[in-house]
């Protein structure tokens, strides 16, 4: 069945990029961490007239007329948010993640105030501060790390930074974490130097919406997620609060930062947060995490090295240094055999974040395709045969990676 014939008679060129995607997702073993396969029924909201409608504001305050459906709809979304996290407040208006955290600083800083955020090698964000970001432009980035002999969140440091720099803000959670954060640590050393928390839950919200993570909400003053990764909805991100933050986390998002809302995206969250508070969400989540622990203990017993010792979460951190291979030279190997993952740095990484000792690999989308347990010893073989293998073995893998895959449809995809 072809989905896009009217895609295909008005612009064949990108029609047919669009089924070469599917494809490839439906062919592929795709092990990145912050990617997923959302639901037929979140695709198809992201489809739909609502891309057509301006509502800039809030419901019951907008500045344009025509809102009879776009009120209920972004009221449905922040009240499911709020009953699903338990939170006050939710704003759905964030484009994605980046900008969400954007609108934080713009809440709680001004220009120049320090933001004290995990170093990018350690596993933190480029929107906590680093160099290269906005944030890190306009805004004094300090940093925290992990310790050498566990790879785990360093919070002697986190303390000793937060006592001596004095930040306005606190960002806890990263892109690169295998491990359970502590945000109640993290809120004690914030209460001691006056800062604002803010607990980025981008990878783990799906997670914490399950209970397999626990939950920040209790403890940090702000809670910043996208919505498509592990949450497994469209792309696009939430912001949740306190009552006490509501007004200043709403004035930052509009008017402060963006124009009009991605209604289309904003009744796709809906969805997707419906479908987060059932039980088979909560066993799809559990099982995301019981896969990554199953692939990081084949993976150890295959030699390779995980950063931290193994996981907690859908995400593993691979060092592969003392198996002799850049971790761009395995992400291309890998892709090459149908094994899609990134590359990523390693804590105190020796090499450029352009050029890193490791990959990054994670559960949540094969999960949403029904692989299991079972399957870890196969992933974690093909991972072993690739890296550092011959090219003939990688064509090997790639032809048992798509017949394994037949197996399993993946959601949304007419196959
Ligand atoms: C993915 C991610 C973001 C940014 O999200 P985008 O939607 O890519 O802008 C922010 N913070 C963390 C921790 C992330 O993992």
């Amino acid at each position: 069945m072809d989905r896009h014939v009217e895609l295909g008679r008005t612009d064949p060129e990108i029609a047919s990029l669009v089924r070469a995607e599917e494809e490839l997702q439906q062919d592929t073993l795709r092990l990145i961490p912050s990617e997923n396969y959302v639901s037929a029924a979140v695709l198809e909201a992201t489809g739909t007239v609502l891309t057509n409608k301006y509502s800039e504001g809030y419901p019951g305050r907008r500045y344009y007329e025509g809102q009879q459906n776009v009120d209920p709809i972004e009221n449905i979304a922040r009240e499911r948010a709020k009953s699903l996290f338990g939170v006050d407040h939710a704003n759905v208006q964030p484009y994605s993640g980046s900008p969400a955290n954007l609108a934080v600083y713009l809440a709680f800083a001004r220009p120049g105030d320090t933001v004290l955020g995990m170093a990018l090698p350690s596993g933190g964000h480029l929107t906590h501060g680093w160099g290269v970001s906005a944030t890190g432009t306009w805004f004094r980035g300090v940093r925290y790390g992990v310790r050498a002999d566990t790879g785990r969140t360093d919070l002697d440091e986190v303390r000793d930074v937060a006592l001596r720099e004095r930040p306005r803000l606190i960002f806890c959670g990263g892109t690169a974490v295998p491990r359970t954060v502590d945000f109640a640590a993290f809120a004690e050393i914030a209460r001691e130097v006056d800062a604002i928390l803010v607990a980025d839950v981008a990878h783990i919200a799906g997670l914490i919406a399950a209970e397999v993570h626990p939950s920040p909400v209790p403890h940090v003053d702000v809670v910043s997620t996208t919505t498509h990764k592990t949450l497994r909805g469209p792309r696009g991100a939430m912001l949740m609060c306190r009552a006490e933050h509501a007004k200043a986390i709403d004035k930052a998002v509009f008017p402060g930062l963006q124009g009009g809302p991605h209604n289309h995206t904003t009744a796709a969250i809906a969805v997707a947060l419906r479908e987060a508070a059932t039980e088979d969400f909560r066993a799809y989540a559990r099982q995301v995490v019981a896969n990554a622990k199953r692939l990081g203990e084949e993976l150890a017993a295959r030699g390779f090295e995980l950063v931290s010792g193994g996981t907690d979460t859908h995400l593993l951190l691979v060092d592969l240094t003392r198996r002799g291979v850049p971790g761009k030279v395995a992400a291309r190997a890998l892709d090459r055999a149908g094994i899609v993952v990134n590359y990523n740095t390693v804590p105190f990484d020796t090499r450029s974040p352009f050029d890193p000792s490791g990959i990054r690999l994670g559960t949540p989308a094969l999960t949403s395709r029904g692989v299991g347990v079972e399957d870890m010893a196969s992933v974690a073989g093909w991972i072993d045969r690739v890296v550092g293998g011959s090219e003939a073995e990688e064509a090997r893998v790639r032809v048992e990676v798509r017949e394994f895959l037949a197996r399993f449809p993946a959601p949304g995809l007419a196959v």
